[in-house]
């Protein structure tokens, strides 16, 4: 993905070719894919982890916008909720593992304000709750 800025997003989902090894993505689960920065590290961040299966622009803004907020001097823990990401929600940030590194994973509420650990949660939400590698069936 190509952007002004200094970090890139990786967006492995169904349907997409990975750029790695080239091949069709297909082993996701349903509403799940595995989308997250590379570069926080040159401004002593954490990177950031998306995993609701959003289309990629949307994907692009949510870790855009944090990148660009880790840029201008802000600092994000785990458990953090943030907002101004979404106009009507705050987000929550999870510490998750992503390929050996510890992530910020962007925990989106559902359409209600739900966080996945919720009863009443949609479904859907919910594998935001998985570890990456539950994420895709062909990975684990
Ligand atoms: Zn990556």
């Amino acid at each position: 993905m190509k952007h002004e800025f200094d970090w890139l997003i990786h967006y492995i989902a169904n349907g997409v070719i990975c750029e790695e090894c080239g091949e069709m993505e297909e082993g996701f689960l349903p509403y799940a894919c595995n989308a997250h920065t590379h570069g926080m590290g040159k401004y002593g961040h954490p990177d950031f982890q998306v995993v609701l299966r959003y289309p990629l622009e949307k994907v692009g803004y949510i870790l855009n916008t944090l990148g660009k907020r880790v840029r201008g001097g802000e600092r994000f823990h785990k458990g953090e909720y943030v907002a101004g990401i979404f106009e009507d929600c705050p987000v929550r940030l999870d510490e998750f593992e992503e390929s050996g590194r510890k992530v910020l994973r962007v925990v989106i509420p559902d359409k209600k304000g739900s966080f996945p650990e919720s009863k009443e949660c949609d479904p859907r939400y919910r594998v935001q709750l998985l570890k990456t590698e539950e994420l895709n069936k062909r990975r684990e």
